[in-house]
């Protein structure tokens, strides 16, 4: 029987990636769904080669024009138009599996949905559980969903993890992800102010979308996934550490309480993790190159300390300090951090106000323990409110 998906953020940089390796092998996958924000006539083509039952699109408007083109082409796709139309599609009885590549807290809704109908969950999209938290952790276990990394950092640590999650508190010492480090690894602090985002989207290693390529130059990318690995891994935060590795071969590291060091390695290509989530316990062909180890020239590894940082990398304290504080602060960080990318995206705000952005709204929005989607929501809607005053500020 083909494992039947849906598709989360189809258009994007993973979800292109997702239907690249679901192509490969059309015996075991089958697309059931797919979705987009903006992208119509990429969305009409992924519906023409994969001929699912059904898209959705985020605005009506957007849906109304794939539907006249669905129509107009003769495919048998139906376009879903409804507030709900995303958790609709991620918690269909007849899927099994549900890749979550949407960007930002705007993933969160479907995803929880998701995991309240028990599908196995590719999680992608960070975000979504740095917002959801605990609360998405409980929906995962009252569904009985499975959940699965696709962060390629997340991805290496459950591959060089045992099995068994009951083991990993008494056996594990640490897990080390590693970063890059960012187009500006080596760049004068001083000098981050003249960035534009077509420098801060030109990411050495990975071709990723503008948000997440903004926030790998930030580092808060790894922030992000600090607060992710917290909670899927469920180990302390100061047993959390980060390390530059500028190759990107290693893509993170457990390490045991006899200090024995377990990595995972590959070239750095999106598909390996994705067909990881897709296939797991299984492993089949992602399309990636292979790692050439005798043509490597170098893997180095350098302390963050070693760059600038707190200068280069002012907001990377933030991962410990949010998941020290009260739970709801991981979620007005998250909710500042995309109004300030957008805001820099749009060159209403310098890259280096950034990091000012979301220090000023962590110290203007009360901390709380929000216990419900409804809670999660109103906090980040009063996050991104006071974010978007900070950033007309700035830029006034
Ligand atoms: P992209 O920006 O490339 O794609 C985002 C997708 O989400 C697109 O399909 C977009 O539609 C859709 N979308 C955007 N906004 C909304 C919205 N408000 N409602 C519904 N759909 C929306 O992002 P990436 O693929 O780079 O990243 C996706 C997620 O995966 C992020 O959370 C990121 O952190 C994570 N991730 C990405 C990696 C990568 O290599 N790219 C690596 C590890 C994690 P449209 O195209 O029509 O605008």
């Amino acid at each position: 029987m083909r494992q039947r998906i849906t598709v989360l953020g189809s258009t994007g940089s993973i979800g292109k990636n997702t239907l690249d390796v679901v192509a490969r092998h059309p015996e075991r996958f089958e697309v059931f769904a797919l979705s987009a924000a903006t992208q119509v006539e990429l969305l009409l083509a992924q519906c023409a080669q994969f001929q699912p039952r059904y898209a959705v699109m985020a605005s009506a408007v957007h849906a109304r024009e794939l539907a006249e083109k669905i129509k107009s082409n003769g495919l048998p796709t139906q376009v879903i138009q409804a507030h709900d139309a995303l958790e609709t599609i991620a918690s269909h009885p007849e899927v099994d599996s549900v890749m979550a590549a949407i960007v930002g807290a705007a993933g969160l809704a479907p995803c929880l949905a998701a995991a309240r109908a028990g599908k196995r969950l590719l999680l992608a999209n960070k975000e979504a559980l740095v917002v959801g938290g605990e609360v998405f952790l409980q929906a995962v276990r009252s569904g009985g969903a499975t959940l699965l990394p696709i962060d390629s950092e997340h991805s290496a640590i459950f591959q060089s993890l045992p099995e068994d999650p009951a083991t990993w508190a008494g056996r594990v010492d640490k897990i080390i992800l590693t970063a890059s480090g960012g187009p500006f690894r080596s760049r004068p602090p001083a000098s981050l102010r003249d960035v534009t985002p077509e420098d801060a989207c030109a990411h050495p290693n990975w071709v990723m979308g503008r948000k997440i390529s903004v926030d790998s130059a930030t580092m808060m990318n790894k922030v992000l996934e600090v607060i992710e690995a917290r909670y899927l891994f469920g180990l302390a935060p100061a047993q959390l550490d980060v390390v530059i590795h500028p190759q990107s071969t290693i893509h993170s590291m457990v390490q045991y309480r006899d200090m024995s060091v377990v990595a995972q390695m590959g070239t750095p290509d999106m598909r390996v993790p994705i067909a990881y989530g897709l296939s797991w316990p299984e492993r089949v062909a992602s399309g990636a190159a292979a790692l050439d180890f005798h043509a490597l020239s170098a893997m180095t590894f350098e302390s963050i300390d070693d760059h600038g940082h707190p200068e280069r990398f002012p907001g990377l304290r933030l991962a410990w300090e949010s998941l020290a504080a009260a739970p709801g602060t991981t979620v007005v960080l998250n909710a500042a951090n995309e109004v300030a990318v957008q805001a820099f995206l749009e060159r209403r705000i310098r890259f280096d106000q950034i990091h000012a952005l979301n220090l000023e709204t962590l110290s203007a929005v009360p901390s709380s323990n929000p216990d419900s989607l409804d809670a999660l929501l109103d906090l980040d809607a009063k996050a991104r409110s006071s974010a978007e005053q900070h950033a007309m500020r700035m830029s006034a």
